[in-house]
């Protein structure tokens, strides 16, 4: 099918599945600004229209009116866009990525006109009124899925200050266009603050003990800033303070002196202090030459963000944050983190520990005393010598083929489904994309064999034109059309593996399986919902604490021994993985996963108290309250020069403020939702297929209907607990 014979409205038709190779760059430039045009036209029609009927004092409001639409007008853009932002990932090109960017503004600018609709806004209200006026049963009267539906569209328009007017809207879109011009800021000062820094070693004494790749990329990166003749072998060796070196460097450097001075440069990145905080090359010639710090910044936007909250009604930021998550109460949250951090720390001592007498028979100074700087080190080294896993040998076990048929079987168990290849009946986007489709029913006899959903797969890695990473996003959204047919649910799922090569099958690490598994997860949530209002069904509507469930709660699966074994075959002799070899990856899984635990807990900590606690008046500096919680969240207290919060991007230049706790809250959820298998058995077919089934019809099912807690609570029959995840963690002490 050549692109001139399809017709113009099959390129960016706004539903079934997409013709991909119809939308190329130049159909995305000449169609998207016409289908922009369409749109806005649209919602001006719909604005009138709800404007008349709130106009009249008696006049009711229904969904059909109010909500259909708005559900249909954003499907179109969800759906083309959507199609071209996918190819811009899976299928890049400057041409591709030029008419992507040309169109983004445009695209924005219309979510932030529905967003801020006041007429809109208006009639949500009314609707919202109406049902909570209307008796049962009543006209006006909204489902449950209704309700959640209509309570999320007007706690979102809140936030972006619709229900603001006058001069408190003029300051909250002043502070919010301040807010987003400092994390900007934020996010470049430290950027030029890590890309600032350099260590240039010539000594090959200097580059002791790091492993061949580390040096391959430290000389690289030396041949980049000029020493042209720069050998992996001979050197000179450039490091810097970007994680692919800083890490490794690290981990293996046995140079402890130049450990420790990276170490000091990387915490004081842009404090205005410290080797990593001096003006970046491309401002040092201008008369401004301030080290580059992050300090004011940072008080200058949680002040911002408290103002914002007042002015939404919250006393503080993250009870805005948590207005719309499933953690109802920030003492909620820091109850969790509690039990996390006081089953860690024991185990967190007990780790530091081990490091100390690793170190002690190595004969190495610092037994005594360790310090940040050596914990990688010693770390690696006593992983070294517990288990030696050789992740890139595993790969011979885990055939890519053979890793779908143990998922897809699982999933089978599981769920009561078969997941079947159906290539060719849908268009592909790259010749290696292969195309499934999910039945009901796992074998004969059982469930009707209908259709329920599909997935695209793809697979392989394409440097140059796909994005790295992985990742499941929508295509086609369980929804019913206006004749009454239903529309299946459709995912992507993409994976970046290493292809196939002659006869050699695609080979997986485990990270990768565990990977495949973690998106799967996501997948199985959007294909196996049964919720058929689009805001609703699938990821939508879940909050974005609890939508890491499924996909973490299929991760566990990877960890189950018969699970595991079961769908590994070595690609030549067929063995399936050597129980030595399975034992490795359970113990890599709780090595030192005290101290990693600690960590997240201390920064999730560190941000809800900032977000909560902090002003500008109460009396300690923002560092000075981020060490009182280190007091009790740390096993090495942060040294002097440790500025770590002029490096926190994620609350200060990315989107989670008051948040970065959803990471272990999800990890409680899915670790407490495998334990409910583990309980009745895993060896107990029955009973595994029993409980299957209700994490079926719970939580891949309802979606963003319920709230995530009933949702939880159906399936598992009581509040969420974290015993499960300290007990896989290993944070029982020794
Ligand atoms: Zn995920």
């Amino acid at each position: 099918m050549s692109p001139s014979a399809i017709a113009l409205p099959e390129v960016l038709r706004g539903e079934g599945l997409p013709v991909f190779e119809a939308i190329t760059p130049d159909a995305v430039t000449a169609h998207i600004p016409g289908l922009i045009a369409d749109l806005e036209a649209e919602l001006s029609a719909i604005e009138q229209k709800l404007e008349a009927q709130l106009a009249q004092a008696d006049g009711v409001l229904s969904w059909s009116a109010v909500m259909d639409p708005l559900q249909r007008l954003g499907e179109r853009l969800r759906w083309s866009w959507g199609v071209v932002s996918h190819l811009n990932g899976v299928c890049n090109s400057p041409e591709l990525r030029e008419a992507h960017a040309g169109q983004q503004a445009a695209v924005v600018q219309f979510g932030n006109r529905v967003g801020q609709s006041r007429i809109i806004y208006r009639a949500l209200e009314r609707l919202q009124l109406q049902h909570e006026a209307a008796g049962s049963g009543a006209a006006g009267q909204l489902d449950g899925t209704q309700q959640r539906i209509l309570a999320a569209e007007l706690r979102d328009m809140q936030l972006r200050g619709v229900g603001l007017s006058g001069a408190q809207q003029q300051a909250f879109n002043a502070a919010s266009q301040e807010l987003a011009e400092l994390s900007t800021r934020f996010g470049n000062q430290l950027l030029d603050a890590t890309n600032g820094w350099t260590l240039r070693f010539s000594d090959p004494a200097e580059v002791e003990g790091l492993p061949e790749s580390l040096k391959a990329q430290l000389a690289q990166a030396a041949r980049a800033a000029g020493d042209d003749d720069a050998t992996p072998e001979a050197g000179p060796w450039l490091l810097g303070l970007d994680m692919h070196r800083y890490a490794p460097f690290l981990k293996y450097s046995r140079r402890r002196d130049l450990r420790e001075r990276v170490y000091r440069a990387h915490v004081s990145r842009a404090s205005g202090q410290g080797e990593a905080s001096a003006v970046s090359a491309s401002e040092a010639g201008s008369d401004t030459s301030e080290p580059l710090n992050n300090w004011p910044l940072i008080e200058r936007i949680l002040e911002l963000r408290r103002e914002q909250a007042e002015r939404l009604g919250y006393p503080n930021w993250a009870e805005v944050s948590l207005a719309a998550k499933m953690a109802d109460t920030e003492a909620a949250v820091e109850g969790l983190l509690e039990e996390l951090r006081a089953a860690a720390l024991p185990v967190a001592r007990q780790e530091l520990e081990a490091l100390a007498a690793c170190a002690a028979r190595h004969g190495a100074p610092e037994a005594d005393d360790l310090q940040p700087w050596d914990v990688s080190f010693w770390a690696e080294v006593l992983r070294r010598e517990s288990f030696e896993l050789d992740s890139e040998s595993l790969r011979p076990y885990f055939p890519l083929p053979r890793v779908l048929e143990g998922l897809f079987s699982l999933c089978g168990r599981l769920f009561d489904v078969t997941i079947e290849a159906a290539d060719g009946e849908a268009p592909v986007w790259h010749p290696d994309v292969r195309y499934f489709r999910i039945l009901e029913g796992s074998g004969a006899g059982s469930g009707s064999g209908q259709p329920i959903a599909a997935f695209y797969l793809d697979p392989y890695s394409r440097p140059g034109s796909k994005r790295g990473g992985a990742w499941m996003d929508e295509c086609l959204v369980r929804s019913r059309r206006p004749d009454g047919t239903p529309v299946l649910p459709v995912a992507y799922l993409i994976c970046n593996q290493s292809p196939p090569v002659g006869d050699t099958p695609s080979l997986m690490t485990f990270e990768e399986v565990e990977t495949l598994f973690h998106e799967f997860g996501h997948g199985l949530q959007h294909m196996l919902t049964t919720v058929e209002r689009p805001e609703a069904a699938g990821i939508n509507g879940v909050e974005w604490d609890a939508v890491e469930l499924p996909s973490q709660f299929m991760e566990n699966w990877c960890y189950d021994r018969a699970t595991l074994l079961g769908m590994t075959c070595h690609w030549q002799s067929g063995e399936p993985l050597p129980e030595a070899e399975f034992a490795k990856l359970q113990a890599a899984r709780t090595f030192m996963a005290a101290a990693a635990t600690l960590r997240q807990v201390h920064f999730a900590l560190v941000d809800l108290k900032l977000h909560s606690q902090w002003h500008p008046g109460c009396g300690q500096s923002p560092e000075q309250l981020r060490r009182a919680i280190a007091q009790t969240t740390t096993v090495l207290p942060p040294i002097d020069e440790d500025a770590f919060l002029c490096s926190f991007g994620h609350i200060f230049a990315g989107g989670y403020a008051a948040g970065y706790y959803s990471y272990k809250w999800a990890e409680v959820l899915s670790a407490d939702a495998f334990s409910a298998f583990e309980e009745v058995g895993l060896e107990n077919e029955a009973a595994i297929r029993d409980t299957g089934r209700r994490f079926r019809d719970t939580v891949l099912s309802l979606g963003g209907s319920r709230h995530p807690a009933e949702v939880f609570e159906t399936f598992r029959g009581r509040r969420p607990s974290s015993e499960a995840l300290i007990r896989h963690t290993g944070l029982v002490p020794a």
